[in-house]
């Protein structure tokens, strides 16, 4: 049988690490301090914002949640973004993604001080983590992916390693931080224009599934002893479920897990890592601002 990646275990555990620093910082009299807007009521960023909202609070930092309409335009946006960059008490700012079509997103990730960018996604950060500079904010999911691998000791250096997924989001900064020197993963990026793409994925050892397709992945595509890991989080319709839907991943684990050395599920594999991330990179940023080393 894998081993099951316990992702809600590995996060309970860099979350308290987390704690013990904001407790830390607390005694210096400085909190630490988390902004996350939402424009718009879509179900599924409403729920990860009220989960942000709610860790904040239970390790202490200090949270703002601003909740906007729908129909709020692109000038009402950066202008509380501008008011957020200008507020001390916070040091990371986040506006949830997607928001409406309406506005610019790429523009409010760059209103947003690259200092305050906890997600890692202003072109800033972008270029320092390309660059390999230790003061690059990195986005949170694929810190989490790395923190994954190691804490379940599964080799990364020279290992083989195939990410189905480019996003600025996902795949392209995992590939970055897998390069990376002390890391040194080989790393290929597969995408939706990619030859036979389970010929690639099975020259993996590892395998990282950002695609946002359910259950893409099934077991042609991965070889014995691969370990996987799943950033998909999809949304199916299950009438037996009490909320008429359920969650499932970019792979088909029932099919995928026999053939595996190591596995994260969906859910509690990526997404309560993504989550522990945020808080690590908003303590990170608290730091930088306040200049305490
Ligand atoms: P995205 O921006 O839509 O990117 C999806 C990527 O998958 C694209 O690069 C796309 O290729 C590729 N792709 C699509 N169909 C493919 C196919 N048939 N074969 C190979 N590649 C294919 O998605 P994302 O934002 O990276 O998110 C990916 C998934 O991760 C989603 O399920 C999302 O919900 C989930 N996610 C989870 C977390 C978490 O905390 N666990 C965080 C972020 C995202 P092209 O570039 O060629 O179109």
């Amino acid at each position: 049988m894998p081993v099951l990646i316990d992702g809600k275990a590995t996060a309970a555990r860099c979350l308290a690490e987390t704690a013990r620093e904001i407790s830390g910082l607390r005694d210096l009299g400085i909190t630490p301090g988390l902004a996350v807007v939402l424009v718009g009521q879509d179900p599924a960023s409403m729920a990860y914002v009220r989960s942000k909202e709610k860790t904040c609070r239970d390790l202490g930092m200090h949270s703002v949640k601003k909740e906007l309409k729908a129909e709020t335009t692109q000038e009402e946006l950066l202008a509380l973004v501008a008011e957020l960059n200008a507020d001390p008490a916070i040091h990371g700012i986040l506006v949830q993604s997607p928001p409406p079509p309406h506005i610019d997103e790429p523009a409010v990730v760059r209103a947003i001080d690259p200092r305050k960018d906890v997600d890692g996604f202003h072109p800033l950060n972008v270029a320092a983590l390309a660059m390999d500079d230790p003061a690059a904010l990195v986005p949170c999911t694929p810190l989490g992916c790395l923190e994954l691998l190691r804490a379940y000791d599964i080799p990364v250096r020279g290992a083989q390693v195939v990410i189905v997924g480019r996003s600025l989001i996902v795949g392209k900064p995992m590939a970055l931080l897998l390069l990376h020197k002390g890391t040194d993963a080989t790393v290929t990026v597969a995408h939706s224009r990619t030859r036979d793409l389970p010929a690639v994925t099975r020259s993996a050892d590892i395998v990282i599934a950002a695609i946002g397709r359910p259950k893409f992945l099934g077991a042609d595509h991965v070889r014995e002893g691969a370990a996987v890991i799943d950033v998909g989080i999809n949304r199916v319709e299950d009438p037996s479920a009490p909320r008429g839907y359920r969650l499932v991943g970019d792979v088909d684990f029932d099919a995928v897990a026999p053939k595996c050395r190591a596995i994260t599920p969906v859910p509690g594999g990526v997404g309560p890592m993504t989550i522990a991330m945020l808080m690590r990179n908003t303590v990170r940023a608290c730091r930088n601002i306040a200049g305490v080393g």
